[in-house]
């Protein structure tokens, strides 16, 4: 027996490909507003109607559309697929049936594409990281198309100016995976969406490092102890701590983020030297 989807608000999660026109927008003003391309549109929210995401979406700071993409196929079997050009294995997603669902997604929500970015899930896009999430979640909206079989028609993407973006160096069946991934990290950086805003500010990658070590009760487990430094209630130290096990950590794991760390501080002292010749040179004297 298969549960019933649960309620989500407002969140509907499918819509049909015929305009709406009474439909009004679902979440608060200023709401971050999503769109799914899929196959599946039952696949959404997914993980993201639990939890902090899910609760947030409840409280209307993000909302979510999932465009079922076969909706938009034209004969009786909604077929959205055809063999490659060139021949070889699979199936491949049509250029002409891809472009009515984006051109569909589009007139109801991206205004401006510079602050609503549409996004294909690729194994060949740039690697999904931190910063893109960042800058995602700076925007309105988020477009993004989720491809199954072998991939989508270039073509589409070419024409509608589709970014491209990888979850990682492998290959998943489907997008829909890799955009609940990408929307979790995105939905997390909204105002208002962790209670505790300060706590992205010092995760993993926000400063290009990797986390600190975390500890909580009990004090002591299995005969390991808590570092003591922890428990001294000296912040300025324990931040120290914290600053010194991130760097080993980065240094240890991620001799990549690593290099682009020592770079970017090496960067920043120049800024730092020329700033004060800069002054010295002008001769500006300060009492
Ligand atoms: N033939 C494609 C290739 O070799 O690049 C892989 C297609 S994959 C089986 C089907 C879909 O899964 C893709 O169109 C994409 O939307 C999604 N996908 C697979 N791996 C992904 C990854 N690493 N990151 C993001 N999306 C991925």
């Amino acid at each position: 027996m298969t549960d019933k989807p649960r309620s989500h608000g407002m969140f509907r999660p499918e819509i049909s490909s015929q305009p709406r026109p009474l439909m009004q927008p679902k979440g608060k003003a200023g709401a971050f507003r999503v769109q799914v391309l899929t196959l599946f549109p039952g696949l959404f929210p997914g993980v993201l109607g639990e939890s902090l995401t899910g609760k947030a979406l409840k409280e209307g700071l993000w909302e979510i559309e999932a465009f079922d993409i076969r909706r938009f196929a034209t004969d009786r079997h909604r077929t959205v697929d055809d063999s490659p050009a060139g021949g070889g294995a699979g199936m491949v997603m049509r250029a002409d049936i891809l472009a009515k669902a984006l051109d569909f997604a589009a007139k109801k929500g991206v205004e401006d594409r510079s602050r609503w970015p549409v996004v294909y899930l690729s194994p060949r896009g740039p690697r999904f990281d931190q910063r893109m999430a960042e800058r995602f979640a700076e925007g309105d909206g988020l477009t993004l198309l989720c491809g199954r079989y072998e991939g989508v028609d270039q073509r589409v993407l070419d024409a509608r100016g589709v970014e491209e973006i990888s979850l990682g160096d492998f290959v998943l069946t489907g997008g829909e995976v890799a955009a609940q991934a990408v929307l979790d990290t995105v939905i997390r950086l909204r105002p208002g969406v962790l209670g505790n805003a300060a706590s992205t500010e010092e995760e993993s990658f926000s400063r290009g490092l990797l986390e600190h070590p975390q500890y909580t009760k009990p004090q002591v487990w299995e005969g390991r102890a808590i570092p003591e430094i922890l428990l001294s209630g000296h912040h300025a130290k324990i931040a120290e701590w914290r600053l010194s096990q991130a760097e080993r950590l980065t240094k240890e794991r991620r001799p990549d983020l690593w290099r682009a760390y020592l770079d970017e501080k090496a960067t920043e002292g120049d800024r730092e030297q020329s700033g004060g010749q800069t002054e010295a040179d002008t001769g500006s004297e300060k009492d």
